[in-house]
């Protein structure tokens, strides 16, 4: 499998022939649910670049960037399942950042102001600026993006809109364990308890969407409630957002819609997640 470093040897690689590019941006740690992506690309391109970069500015969390797992030779073996056409980016921070790790500043309005945006300041201004630079550089002609962190792929196509960056940008569905937790690389950092106490939260996410209220007290109360009923769950926040303009409502109209955004921590592991729901 191929491994580019160095952003000007891939882009030689890539302008080499005329080809549908694809790209999957990760923080490598590839499990399942990077694989839904992988697996679109390679059906809609020629050539899929998987870029795998632990990018320091979107972790608001000095601890968490620490033990954010990388291993690259593990992803490699990961990767080795997909087509051949699946090449990996692998830049280091000099390549990333060659004036200083720091971020851009970016504007996204409303959109970036609550949830992820509120408890993580500064995160999705990272995001960006890598982004950014990876659209630039490698110039896909599609990039794929995960609906587990469904605010992220709101922010990557507002980026993509305000800068002209042409990029198709594809949303595909949140990938779960079998009892429903969203499958992330942060899971395994979840001990025995903590992690079947978090199916809870998949179950709270289900039995809200079924529920006949429309009261934004009532349906956090239940959360809350389902949730914290295990003594190594805390939820840190709940919200009912129109898809509009990510802002928070407590009042609902039948013909908008909606998702629902959580997250909840396990001792120090994150778990975020959000779905659809209807209020007919
Ligand atoms: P990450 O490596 O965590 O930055 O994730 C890279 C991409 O994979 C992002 O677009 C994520 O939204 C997506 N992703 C991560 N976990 C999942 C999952 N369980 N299902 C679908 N997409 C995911």
């Amino acid at each position: 499998m191929l491994v580019f470093k160095a952003s000007e040897k891939l882009k030689m690689h890539l302008n080499s022939k005329a080809q549908k590019i694809g790209l999957v941006p990760t923080m490598g740690g590839l499990h399942r649910g990077h694989s839904t992506l992988i697996k679109k690309a390679c059906c809609d391109n020629d050539v899929v670049v998987v870029s795998i970069y632990v990018n320091p500015t979107q972790f608001n969390d000095l601890n968490d960037l620490k033990k954010y797992p990388f291993d690259i030779t593990s992803d490699k073996s990961f990767l080795s399942q997909f087509s051949k056409n699946v090449i990996i980016y692998n830049p280091g921070h000099d390549e990333m950042y060659p004036s200083g790790i720091k971020s851009k500043s970016y504007d996204f309005g409303s959109i970036a102001l609550h949830m992820e945006g509120k408890f993580r300041p500064g995160h999705f201004n990272g995001v960006a600026t890598v982004i950014e630079k990876l659209f630039k550089e490698i110039r896909p002609n599609n990039a794929y993006f995960g609906e587990k962190d469904y605010q992220q792929t709101q922010i990557i196509k507002a980026l993509n809109r305000s800068l002209n960056l042409d990029v198709k940008i594809i949303s595909c569905p949140t990938e779960r364990e079998d009892d429903g937790l969203a499958i992330s690389t942060r899971n395994k950092f979840l001990n025995s308890r903590q992690r079947s106490a978090a199916k809870k939260i998949y179950y709270a996410l289900q039995e809200l969407k079924v529920k006949k209220t429309k009261k934004f007290d009532v349906m956090k109360g239940f959360f809350i409630n389902t949730v914290e009923l295990s003594e190594d769950l805390k939820v840190e926040y709940f919200y009912i957002a129109s898809i509009d303009n990510l802002i928070p409502v407590e009042k609902f109209h039948k013909h908008k819609k909606y998702r629902i955004f959580i997250a909840v921590l396990a001792g120090n592991t994150r778990l975020i997640d959000n779905e659809e729901i209807k209020f007919n």
